[in-house]
């Protein structure tokens, strides 16, 4: 009886040892379930800058005025996504037309990131 104890909780110990490897390291660094969509998914939030929303300092203002924005979504959950950079987003990305806009994208997640590769966006 107690050798079955002993192998059972041998096995346990296994099991704990093989489970809490990389996978909690990632877990840790990520703080945060990424998102697991493989295919195109519709967000909706805000266009924010990281540089002028986060620092609003006149300096701040001024280099987003003259080297443009770098937007990212705002998600209505609150998480933040990056836009990832092409020929459809870069405007969406540095414009002062869509600064603060409310905005929804359809794209796709880039696995293991918080970042949207856009099939297409409507702002508001
Ligand atoms: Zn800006």
């Amino acid at each position: 009886m107690s050798k079955k104890i002993m192998l059972a909780c041998v096995i346990i110990l296994f099991l704990v040892a093989s489970c809490s490897g990389p996978i909690s390291l990632k877990r840790w660094v990520y703080n945060d379930t990424p998102p697991e969509e493989k295919g195109d998914v519709t967000m909706s939030g805000t266009l924010i800058c990281l540089n002028c929303f986060f620092d609003q300092s006149e300096e701040a203002r001024a280099f987003c005025a003259s080297n443009g924005h770098q937007h990212v979504l705002r998600a209505v959950d609150e998480r933040i996504f990056a836009i990832v950079r092409d020929s459809k987003t870069k405007e969406l990305i540095e414009s002062e037309n869509y600064h603060n806009k409310a905005v929804t994208i359809t794209g796709r997640i880039i696995e293991d990131s918080r970042a949207i590769k856009v099939s297409s966006f409507e702002t508001f």
